[in-house]
């Protein structure tokens, strides 16, 4: 029996893990991959003289289209400046941080460590983490609740086993994986959604997803991979099969991109698709990035230069065949900003908690680019702390806790 189990082995996980065991609990953390925390590349952090709290929480809620929920949207944006404190993000010569414009923020918002934030924090936490939490490689395939204790069944192929806990922490991230063209490991198939549905939880906009516009159609050893879409603010561009230019507003969300990309394919346009299926598939459209500044590309976007090169391919003088592919789903396990998984009625399942990609709320229909590295870091911490909380089984003083938050 330990005080925490955590489902899930992305920076949800780890980062619920890392405040439990602060905290002073046991923690087991089972997973049966990486999932896609690893391929972070820059989160969003208000650092600029020009930006602000209130405009992070006016970007999210205007890109999310109305849907989503304030409380949760406001806890991302206040919490986020507490990551200037804990993480080493990367700075200029003048010293100012560097940053980065995702599509649908009013002004570049995106900070990172070395491009790869979420496998840096990942290495950090598992370094700091090492021998303090027992870890299982294992699909997690049901949770029983049994009055304020939980038995989660694992399988490891052949081999089914059980483990309990006094609370449990769902980060199990989307279920994007399980398209046949999509750029998430197949792992990632909604698992905590039915598991904490199981227990009685809430869930909402399961019809959410958000695609990447520009996931790689070719060449065969890149298909699936992202190709990053902050390039369109460096003279980028999109091409059709008649090499004509159909840049939307460059300053459009990923949804929008999306969109105006599929309409063009509709209208015949598209490039690719001869293997004669019907209806047509890998059908695509260039992103051409020639038009950007060779030294910007070998310097900012050198990850995805090389990349191409040793496939052949020189994005300093050719297009990339690119498609929208679903990258990220937005619903999920219904919250509060506790972290405390909610029944349909809105009342919280004692000592269930979830965070991350597997919830729904923060991004409403549409996700802002670097929003999701920040959710799981600022929500997969408060999860963690709230999580031990809960396994003390001191209601007065969980209860007091819940009321401050
Ligand atoms: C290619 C790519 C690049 C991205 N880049 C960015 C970016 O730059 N900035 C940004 O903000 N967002 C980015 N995102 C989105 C972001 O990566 C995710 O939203 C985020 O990593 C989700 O983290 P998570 O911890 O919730 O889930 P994940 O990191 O996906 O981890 C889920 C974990 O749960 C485990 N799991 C699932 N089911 C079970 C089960 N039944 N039993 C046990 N374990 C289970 C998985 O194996 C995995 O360990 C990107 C996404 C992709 C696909």
């Amino acid at each position: 029996m330990v005080d925490v189990l955590v489902i899930g082995g992305g920076l949800a996980g780890w980062r619920a893990a890392e405040a439990a065991v602060k905290a002073g609990a046991s923690v087991t953390l089972i997973a049966n991959g990486t999932g896609n925390s690893p391929d972070i590349h820059a989160i969003n952090v208000p650092v600029r003289a020009d930006d602000s709290i209130e405009l992070f929480i006016d970007d999210t809620l205007k890109s999310g289209g109305g849907a989503c929920e304030p409380e949760l949207v406001e806890t991302l944006c206040r919490e986020s400046v507490k990551l200037l404190d804990e993480f080493p993000f990367d700075r200029g010569a003048d010293g100012s941080y560097k940053t980065i414009q995702p599509l649908g923020c009013s002004v570049p918002r995106c900070v990172s460590i070395d491009h790869k934030i979420g496998a840096w924090a990942l290495a950090k936490i598992k370094r700091e983490l090492s021998g303090k939490v027992s870890v299982i490689q294992a699909r997690v395939t049901k949770i029983i609740q049994n009055c304020s204790l939980f038995t989660i069944h694992y399988s490891r192929g052949d081999d089914d086993a059980s483990a309990s806990a006094r609370s449990v922490v769902i980060a199990t991230g989307g279920w994007c994986g399980k398209y046949d063209f999509s750029d998430n490991p197949p792992e990632l198939r909604g698992d905590g959604i039915a598991l904490a549905q199981s227990l009685g939880a809430a869930v909402r906009d399961l019809d959410a997803v958000q695609y990447e516009p520009t996931v790689a159609l070719a060449p065969t050893r890149l298909r699936g991979i992202p190709v990053i879409t902050t390039m369109l603010h460096e003279g980028a561009t999109f091409r059709n099969r008649l090499g004509e230019e159909f840049l939307p507003d460059k300053y459009a969300n990923k949804d929008a991109i999306s969109r105006a990309i599929f309409a063009e394919i509709e209208a015949g346009r598209g490039v690719g698709g001869g293997s004669g299926a019907e209806p047509p598939v890998d059908v695509g459209i260039w992103y051409d990035a020639t038009g950007v500044p060779r030294a910007i590309l070998e310097t900012r976007y050198a990850d995805t230069v090389q990349r191409y090169a040793a496939c052949g391919v020189d994005i300093t003088r050719e297009p990339m065949l690119v498609a929208p592919a679903p990258h990220t789903s937005l619903g999920g396990v219904v919250i509060d900003a506790s972290c405390r998984v909610l029944r349909p009625d809105g009342t919280p399942i004692p000592g269930l908690f979830a965070a991350g990609e597997v919830t729904g709320g923060v991004h409403g229909r549409n996700r802002l680019g670097g929003n999701a590295g920040t959710e799981v870091l600022v929500f997969g911490r408060i999860a963690g702390r709230a999580s031990v909380l809960a396994s003390r089984k001191n209601p007065g003083m969980e209860a007091a806790y819940f009321a401050f938050k």
